[in-house]
């Protein structure tokens, strides 16, 4: 079962203690970080344009994590077209997971048949999991600057647990500390479980 908002808080204040700060992610090192600090002030980058878009991640399938990669080795389900991955270890959020289709495809070039079994398994995925307790919501985040290959976020964020909200949890994702690894795999086979109910095969 994922953690409360306290068992969170707890750990949080164990590293850190009470009213403590956890440390800074390098996300300010991130070229696509939108902010700087000028004069002491946060303020946004110049907007810039470039010469071309910066080339993807397994273009055209050459090199492609999720075609032949690891990304088999971290499966939690599969059926014939789709399957669900978690990242190789827990991290901050409760649950983090992709759903990638096994065919090389961006997003836009879904047919129809596929587009309808991906909305389906995209609400399968979030209703199993925001009925899990202390699972605030999922946020399903599709952005493809990185890699070509179809793949989609889904962010699980603990209820009542501020300010983690919104697209922000993806960086409190970064700097949370990880849930207990049994926890987080018990997690994992308990929504592998569910959405086998549904279709496909459970891998863990
Ligand atoms: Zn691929």
């Amino acid at each position: 079962m994922p953690e409360s908002a306290e068992e969170v808080q707890a750990r949080i204040q164990t590293a850190v203690g009470e009213g403590g700060r956890l440390p800074m992610p390098p996300v300010h090192e991130w070229e696509i970080f939108p902010w700087e600090l000028i004069d002491g002030e946060l303020v946004p980058k110049v907007v810039e344009v470039i010469e071309a878009e910066p080339p993807r991640a397994g273009a055209d399938g050459v090199g492609c994590f999720s075609c032949v990669g690891d990304g088999n080795a971290i499966r939690i389900w599969e059926n014939d077209r789709w399957k669900v991955t978690h990242p190789p270890a827990p991290t901050g959020l409760p649950l983090v997971l992709w759903l990638h289709s096994k065919e090389h495809l961006d997003f836009a070039d879904m047919g129809d048949d596929l587009a309808a079994e991906y909305g389906r398994l995209s609400v399968w995925l979030c209703r199993i999991i925001e009925r899990m307790p202390h699972i605030g919501r999922v946020h399903v985040c599709r952005w493809g600057d990185g890699s070509e290959h179809l793949h989609t976020w889904f962010l699980a964020r603990t209820a009542r647990l501020s300010p983690v909200l919104g697209s922000f949890a993806a960086e409190w994702d970064e700097m949370l500390p990880p849930p207990p690894e049994e926890v987080w795999r018990a997690d994992l086979r308990a929504v592998a479980t569910k959405l086998a109910n549904h279709d496909g095969f459970a891998l863990v």
